[in-house]
This record gives C-alpha cells, sequence and structure tokens, in this order.
C-alpha cells in the first residue's frame, strides 16, 4: 500500500516539489524550477536513481507545471500514481486557520488575501490553478505557513495601533514558517521522549527567512514574524525588526516611495545589505574568516537580533526547557549556533563545543548532559509534513 502525495511550493519565480509516499516516508521524486518568467528557466529532476536538468523559456506557472509534467513522464515516477496535492500557500490571513480542500471558494479567497501578501499569495494562487488542471481528478489541499500560530494569544498578535484600523485592514501578527515550527516542535518530543504537552521550548527557523517561535506545552505563544514575513529576525535579504518611522524618512529624504522602501527593506537588506552583496553564510563566514569586517558586523547584528529574541522568548514562557535550532542556517552554520549560546550560557544554555560540531541529517541534542536547558538541531521537513497533512485531510 502506497499514498504518493504531491507537493507543491510556488514562489513568485520558482517551483519546489516532491512527491512523497506518506505510508514508508519515501521521496519518490523532488525538483526544482527556477527562474520562472526569464529566457533561461531550467526544471532540475531528481529520482533515487536519476537526477536531469531541462532548459526551456517559461513564461508563466503553467508553462512551468507542464515542463513538471514531462520530466514526471519522461524520467518517472508515473504522476497517475499521485492520490492527491498540497500546496504550501503563505498566507491564510484570518480564514484559514488550518489545512483545506480547495474549492473555488477557497480560491476566491486566497485571491482576496494577495493585498497582504501580495508577492506570496498570487503565485500560489497560479500554481494552484495549473496544477488542477494537469491533475483534475485528485484533491488539492492547501496548507498555510500562518496555521500554526492561528492559535496565538492576542496580547501577542495585537499591534499598538488604532483598533479599528487594524480591524478593518487586517492589520495584526499572522506568523510564518508554522509547518516547519510545528513540525521541528512536535520532532524535538519524540527526541526528548517527553510528552509535547509537558514542556515549553524555543525554535528558531534560521534559512534565507528566518523566524522564531516560543511554545508553551505544544501551543505558540509568540513568534517573530508578523503581518508580513519581513518583523523579527535579520535575515538573508530582510531587515526584520526596523524603526517603523524609516517608511516616512527614507520618502522624505530619499524621493522613495512605499514600493521601493518595500524592495528595500525586503530584497536589498538583511545580510545581503550589510555584508554587500552576500546572504549565504557559508560565503559570510569565509569572509569573516579573510578578515572582511562588514561580514564580521553583520555576524554581530545576527547574533545580537537572535539572543535577545530568545532572552525575551525565555522570559515569555516563564522558563524554557529546550532551545531548537531548524533550517538552513541553523542546522548548518555551527558558528552562529556556538555565538548565540556563548551568549546565553549565564541562562543556562549550556552548549557542548564538541557536539555542536557534528554534521547529521537526523537531530540531535548539542548541550552539555548538566546544561538547565536543552539545546537541539532538529532538521526541518515542511515537504513531508505538507504531504502528512494533505493525507490527513484527504485519505
Ligand atoms: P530557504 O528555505 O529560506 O530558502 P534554507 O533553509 O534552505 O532557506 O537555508 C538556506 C541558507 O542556509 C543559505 O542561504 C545559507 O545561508 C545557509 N546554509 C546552507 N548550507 C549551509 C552550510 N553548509 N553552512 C552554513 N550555512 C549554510
Amino acid at each position: 500500500m502506497s499514498t504518493p502525495i504531491l507537493v507543491l511550493n510556488c514562489g513568485s519565480s520558482s517551483i519546489k516539489y516532491q512527491v512523497i509516499d506518506t505510508d514508508t516516508e519515501m521521496v519518490w521524486a523532488t525538483g526544482l524550477v527556477e527562474k520562472i518568467g526569464l529566457a533561461d528557466s531550467e526544471l532540475t529532476h531528481t529520482t533515487p536513481d536519476r537526477e536531469e536538468t531541462l532548459k526551456a523559456p517559461l513564461p508563466d506557472h503553467d508553462a512551468a507545471l507542464h515542463l513538471v509534467v514531462k520530466a514526471f513522464a519522461d524520467i518517472g515516477p508515473d504522476l497517475s500514481e499521485v492520490v492527491a496535492v498540497g500546496h504550501r500557500t503563505v498566507h491564510g490571513g484570518d480564514r484559514f486557520r488550518d489545512t483545506v480542500l480547495i474549492d473555488d471558494n477557497v480560491i476566491q479567497g486566497l485571491i482576496e488575501l494577495s493585498g497582504l501578501a501580495p508577492l506570496h499569495n498570487p503565485p500560489g494562487v497560479a500554481g494552484i490553478k495549473a496544477a488542477q488542471d494537469i491533475l483534475p481528478n485528485v484533491p488539492h489541499a492547501a496548507i498555510f505557513d500562518t496555521a500554526f500560530f492561528a492559535t496565538l494569544p492576542p496580547e501577542s498578535y495585537t499591534y499598538a495601533i488604532d483598533t479599528t484600523v487594524a480591524h478593518q485592514y487586517g492589520i495584526r501578527k499572522y506568523g510564518f514558517h508554522g509547518t516547519s515550527h510545528s513540525y521541528v516542535s512536535k520532532k524535538t518530543a519524540e527526541v526528548l521522549g517527553r510528552d509535547l504537552a509537558s514542556f515549553n521550548q524555543i525554535v528558531c527557523h534560521l534559512g534565507n527567512g528566518a523566524s522564531i517561535s516560543a511554545i508553551k506545552r505544544g501551543m505558540p505563544v509568540e513568534t517573530s514574524m508578523g503581518m508580513t514575513p519581513l518583523q523579527g529576525l535579520v535575515m538573508g535579504t530582510r531587515s526584520g525588526d526596523i524603526d517603523p518611522g524609516l517608511f516616512a524618512y527614507l520618502a522624505r529624504v530619499a524621493d522613495m516611495d512605499s514600493a521601493a522602501v518595500d524592495t528595500f527593506l525586503n530584497k536589498r537588506s538583511g545580510m545581503i545589505g550589510m555584508t554587500g552583496g552576500m546572504n549565504d553564510f557559508r560565503h559570510i563566514m569565509a569572509a569573516m574568516d579573510a578578515g572582511d569586517e562588514a561580514a564580521h558586523l553583520a555576524f554581530d547584528v545576527y547574533v545580537h537580533r537572535l539572543v535577545g529574541y530568545i532572552g525575551s522568548y525565555h522570559a515569555l514562557l516563564g522558563g524554557t526547557q529546550a532551545l531548537v535550532f531548524t533550517a538552513g542556517v541553523g542546522e548548518n552554520a555551527q558558528p552562529v549556533r556556538a555565538a548565540v549560546c556563548e551568549r546565553l550560557a549565564p541562562l543556562g544554555f549550556w552548549l557542548d563545543p564538541e557536539l555542536n560540531r557534528i554534521r547529521q541529517k537526523t537531530p540531535w541534542v548539542i548541550s552539555r548532559p548538566n546544561s538547565p536547558i536543552a539545546i537541539l538541531v532538529v532538521p526541518t521537513n515542511e515537504e513531508l509534513a505538507m504531504a502528512r497533512a494533505t493525507a490527513a485531510l484527504t485519505q
């Protein structure tokens, strides 16, 4: 018996996909389409025994998904075996608080939410429509990045602004990366051999985008991303927290309109802005080794922000029992973990330098055996979590 699910993650210029059998958790195929909308778009399709790259100009998501179908037809596995499709959907707003089966009402709802997530929801909708055309006879589900945080308490999700304006425009904290925070927090409980509801944890999802959550007995009580994924930690290309006065100031002195400031803070800030062009920690750490002062400062700003958040969440939780690192930077950049934990040692986060140097694909503990707070690296697997959520809803 097998339950192969196709999970799709459509970004503005890329599509990531996997076929996962949720019974065996075997990955049958993974793929990435890049540079959609440009002349040199390409697709890489990988199966357990083959990897192929197909190049073709792909004007839109429809064309991209048709190339994906061709890759499945030429290389396998057989797409007709797929029993359901799960779509990563960034913004569920107030309306979608859990995984839903996609119908016309859901698509309409996602279109209406595009104002809140102009970069993310429109490509998601384009991907859903194209996938429904290609696989019309199986159920399609939407899995929301915001869903895990739908139960945040009001004191966390309320911004201190006029309530009428906030309600009129849906201005509140929603939180993102929820699929990862949920998956990793459950996995952490498994690794520690504890009931999820018996302890508190702080999960740091440090990828190109980065967010942190405070999870009290299994329920999120705070997270760093806000109404949009711009708030919070320093990220690869996003500023994270900033004085909101900057918007008016840049409009005045630099003649930047709101779209220009938005692009500046989302695409040209964070690590890439501070280092003059680097958002990959492999490059940043190599530059630090070579004595690059801008890289050093950017690293220090990144760590400073993270330490501040962890300390704050430790307080909000009334004490945490676990600190967990995940995603590209969290799983691989051991100097980041070392720098963060060194600063947090007085609060009971005692890192073991030897354990911190280990690299592996499965979760492991990196704190000293007598550390008051457990510190772990737990690789995230958003695709598996999405496939499971889709299977749970559709099978
Ligand atoms: P996203 O899903 O947000 O695109 P990922 O979770 O894949 O991001 O993380 C990508 C980032 O992880 C890279 O930009 C890089 O900074 C970091 N990263 C990946 N591999 C390594 C590594 N071996 N050492 C240090 N950093 C790494």
